[in-house]
């Protein structure tokens, strides 16, 4: 039997991805080995690797100017490449809007005169600052802002204006909802809450950008090197990509990003609108900044959330404990959590809170 996992990653997959991987998983296509076992260079592997980098381009819209990097390391070792990457003045921004963008910030700092220009620390990250292409200097490499806050529940509502090339963590909001990548230098991602299962990193990168690095960039982490050889510089992690490339195709017959974005929309509403009328629950994100991906929730009383926590997986609703940051609980919705997981949920905070007036 499956449950509703909320986890903020690795998480739900839709069940026909899943199937499908299963359908295959010992013999792709008739050939007689599994996805895992096949060479990167083969005849069976390339089409699907090479089907991914499309699906992203046609689904994200992204242009040839940019490369679509299949890559390891996780979004926290891209903390370390974006700077030793794009680095040639020696100067960048950052804005700090929760946990993630902090650790970005702090492995920056490493490689160069990195300034801190706005943050929203001073109210727990509950909120995302207003910051004005004023507010940047001028004579910086790139920006770097986190677009939705895993932890804090907090998404940017609007794309910053900014003197040089933005460069994003979107770990957690990739193709959940339209993105004009146009106005990005650089945008990445781990794969493993709106893509695929963990071990895949996606780089979307601006090839123009890619031509110069720091001089110490080791190779591997060198956009350029990955981007000239479609990312089969060395093996990449076929099984993950291979299941994206099956949620990338799901996606598209869907309806591509559009309308998973409707439906996120609509999720999140549904959830942010019983949790306001609640008596019982509350969420403490400014409301025109709240993540339509992960939702924090709290009774303000320990014992009722950790209540809640036990009650609610036993009643097929797991992870919904919140990060250690912030407390309570955290529903993490992103595009494999159906409809009826929401609805589900709203049910049973409903009968909780009558149960525990
Ligand atoms: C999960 C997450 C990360 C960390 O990703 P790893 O792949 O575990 O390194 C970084 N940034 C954001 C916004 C995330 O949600």
């Amino acid at each position: 039997m499956r449950v509703y996992n909320f986890s903020a990653g690795p998480t739900m997959l839709p069940e026909d991805v899943l199937l499908e991987a299963q359908k295959e998983l010992l013999s792709l296509g008739g050939c007689g080995m599994s996805v895992m076992e096949l060479s990167h260079r083969g005849k069976q592997y390339e089409p699907i690797h090479m089907e991914c980098i499309s699906l992203f381009k046609e689904l994200m819209g992204i242009s040839d100017d940019y490369y679509v990097l299949l890559l390891q390391g996780g979004a926290s070792l891209q903390f370390e490449a974006v700077p030793l990457n794009l680095l040639i003045k020696g100067r960048a921004d950052y804005v700090v809007t929760g946990n993630f963008s902090s650790k970005a910030y702090k492995e920056a700092k490493k490689f160069g005169d990195i300034k801190l220009t706005a943050t929203s620390e001073d109210k727990n990250y509950t909120y995302i600052p207003k910051v004005k292409k004023k507010d940047f200097r001028t004579d910086i490499d790139y920006v770097h802002y986190t677009a939705n806050n895993t932890i804090f529940g907090s998404r940017w509502n609007y794309i910053p204006e900014a003197p040089a090339p933005l460069a994003c963590d979107m770990s957690s909001s990739i193709l959940s909802e339209e993105v004009d990548v146009s106005k990005f230098g650089l945008i990445y991602a781990g794969a493993q809450k709106n893509v695929a299962p963990a071990g895949l990193t996606v780089v979307i990168v601006k090839k123009s950008l890619t031509e110069q690095t720091m001089p110490l960039c080791p190779t591997m982490l060198k956009y350029g090197v990955h981007g000239k050889d479609n990312s089969l510089y060395n093996t990449p992690p076929c099984f993950a990509i291979y299941v994206a490339t099956l949620n990338l195709r799901y996606l598209k017959k869907f309806g591509g990003v559009k309308e998973i974005q409707k439906v996120n929309e609509y999720k999140a509403g549904l959830l942010y609108g019983h949790i306001d009328n609640s008596k019982l629950f509350s969420n403490h994100v400014a409301k025109e900044d709240r993540s339509l991906m992960n939702v924090p929730f709290t009774t303000g009383n320990e014992e009722l959330d950790a209540k809640f926590v036990k009650e609610s997986n036993a009643a097929g609703f797991v992870s919904l404990k919140g990060h250690r940051l912030v407390g309570g609980m955290r529903a993490s919705i992103y595009n494999g959590m159906p409809v009826e997981g929401v609805t589900e949920l709203i049910d049973f905070m409903k009968k909780f809170e009558t149960a525990n007036k």
